[in-house]
């Protein structure tokens, strides 16, 4: 059956194979790094949480999860806001942390997210991402290193595999972009 939501869509960026490819390599490299030390795999919630469900049956090691909310985009521009809107169950100190994420653009959501957590004392803290966007201005640093990404891609706005428009679009199977007269 065709999907109602393709119509809204420009272009596929990653398609459902690419992505499930990109997972077992991903998870290979987060296995090897991760081997015996039990991380704290969280979940930035809502965008990460289809990539997080599939990353961590990607990896072949014993590890816990939590999730947590954080806001600062409302429709495809920041509000420059970042708010923790749901925080963690469990203890952080002393674990090895791999926060899971969407999209890093600028790296200000997570920088303030990273500043938080390193304030509670983690043994290591890491960021996997799905995709991080290619920069085509080289003078606007991230304010954050990605340790592990799925993909670099385009610095345009994408939706699908959790990302949202509006709270649309996270269950689309792959990445796309999404066509301008859908938010303009
Ligand atoms: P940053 O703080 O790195 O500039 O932006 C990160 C957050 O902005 C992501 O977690 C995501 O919620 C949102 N975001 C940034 N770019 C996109 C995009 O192209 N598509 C969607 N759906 N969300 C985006």
């Amino acid at each position: 059956m065709k999907n109602e939501m393709e119509n809204d869509i420009k272009k596929v960026l990653y398609s459902e194979e690419a992505i499930k490819a990109r997972l077992v390599e991903l998870g290979e490299e987060l296995s090897r790094d991760y081997a015996g030390k039990n991380p704290l795999v969280l979940c930035v919630l809502k965008g990460a949480s289809i990539f997080i469900s599939d990353i961590v049956r990607h990896m072949s090691v014993a590890l816990e999860m939590d999730f947590m909310a954080v806001s600062s985009y409302e429709g495809t521009s920041s509000t420059g806001e970042v708010k923790i809107v749901k925080d963690l169950g469990a203890s952080v100190e002393g674990r090895d942390i791999l926060i899971v994420e969407d999209i890093v653009d600028t790296g200000l959501t997570l920088s303030y997210l990273v500043g938080q957590l390193q304030n509670r004392k983690p043994a290591s803290l890491n960021i996997c991402a799905l995709l991080l966007k290619k920069k085509t201005d080289p003078s606007t640093q991230r304010k954050v290193d990605v340790k592990y990404y799925g993909f670099e891609c385009p610095d345009e706005f994408v939706v699908g595999y959790g990302l949202d428009f509006n709270e649309r679009y996270r269950n689309l199977p792959y990445i796309g972009v999404l066509k301008e007269e859908m938010y303009s």
